[in-house]
């Protein structure tokens, strides 16, 4: 009987990480600190530090992460925002409930991710920010959108959501643009024990109206000087991000050791196209996608062999239903089209084994040959 090989599993790795998250939990439920409590700001200051960043700005997950970042720097109604055509339905959302008008963008046909190219030719009158996605834990190619937007006036925010601790040159992802928004869902590479997300700024002014806008637009308690919302970070969370954080290295280290195992064993096959990385880009490989023309063929051979793998993303915002007011179409963005007709992402998390991975990789060989 083949071995069950899940998509993720949280294990204990590098070992002896989850007792000193529990150990972590525990002293919190004693301080009783709950919340923004001490251990918010030890782990916004150990972040932002971290990533070279001057603030970072806890909050409840990585959509709010994104929405006070394009608040921030002044998107509202009537804006236009480009974001990737090929990204999480959160991207497109955030800028949705800002009452703006989210632009897709066709990604680069080999690394998946928007470039300055695809994306100048959505600049009108109305554009008022870009936001990159740094997809699958790829760097986009940020000197040329950075140029970009500053030779059009342009507001510049980070969805990084999928790149904790990756480096374009010699830079962290999320200290490109005006604010970056990072996303601790369990399953990213930097991940909570729940909901959890932070907005990276070296911007003071940006920092000051997120602290306040994060927690009822109050810096001192039932003071309001603007209307804002509760978007916390949970004290909980923030002690084990704390924790994580000091292994995120090591983390990410073993995620790309598993892609070089996948990339060096999976080569050969010509039918299956392999992730790209692109010059001075790093790729923290938090989603190892290939792809092929028989994905659904190969999804079902490896469920049947117990091999779980997911698809990101399958339905494209510009065809999702709720999208149909921005009145696209099949066939206007066709990179985009095929990315979500021949994307599968194959099993890769801290923590797996080598026998799991052989597995994996027989069953791809297998199916191809
Ligand atoms: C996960 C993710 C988000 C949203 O994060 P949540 O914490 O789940 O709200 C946004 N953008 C991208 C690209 C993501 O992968």
């Amino acid at each position: 009987m083949a071995l069950q090989v899940p998509y993720v599993a949280f294990r204990d790795w590098p070992a002896g990480i989850t007792q000193q998250v529990e150990q972590a939990v525990l002293k919190v439920m004693r301080e009783q600190q709950y919340i923004l409590g001490p251990d918010v700001n030890a782990f916004e200051d150990a972040f932002a530090k971290f990533l070279g960043a001057d603030f970072a700005i806890g909050v409840g997950n990585g959509f709010d992460a994104l929405v006070l970042a394009l608040k921030s720097v002044g998107v509202g109604p009537g804006d236009e925002v480009i974001v990737p055509a090929n990204t999480f339905i959160a991207t497109a959302n955030a800028v949705v409930h800002l009452g703006a008008v989210p632009v897709l963008a066709e990604p680069d046909q080999q690394t998946c991710n928007l470039t300055a190219e695809t994306a100048e030719k959505h600049i009108t009158s109305k554009t008022k920010a870009i936001v990159v996605v740094h997809l699958y834990g790829q760097t986009c190619e940020m000197e040329k959108l950075q140029q970009l937007c500053k030779s059009y006036n342009l507001k510049l925010v980070e969805d990084a959501a999928q790149a904790h601790g990756v480096k374009y040159n010699n830079q962290f992802a999320g200290t490109f643009g005006d604010a970056a928004a990072f996303s601790f869902y369990p399953t990213k590479n930097l991940g909570a024990s729940g909901d959890g997300g932070a907005v990276v700024t070296s911007d003071p002014e940006l920092a000051a109206f997120m602290y306040r806008y994060r927690n009822y637009g109050q810096q001192e308690k039932y003071h309001n000087e603007l209307i804002g919302i509760n978007s916390r970070l949970d004290t909980l969370q923030a002690a084990i991000l704390k924790i994580k954080l000091q292994h995120l290295h090591q983390l990410n280290q073993e995620r790309q050791r598993l892609a070089g195992v996948y990339l060096q064993e999976l080569q050969s096959i010509s039918d299956l196209t392999l992730p790209v990385t692109a010059d001075h880009c790093g790729h923290v490989y938090h989603i190892f996608t290939i792809r092929t023309s028989h994905r659904d063929e190969l999804q079902s051979y490896l469920q049947q062999q117990g091999m779980q793998t997911a698809i990101h993303y399958p339905v494209p915002i510009h065809l999702q239903q709720a999208y149909r007011f921005l009145n696209y179409k099949t066939g206007d963005f066709p990179v985009t089209e095929e990315l979500a007709n021949t994307c599968l992402s194959l099993p890769l998390f801290p923590g797996m084994t080598a026998a799991e991975q052989e597995q994996v990789i027989r069953s791809v060989k297998s199916f191809f040959v």
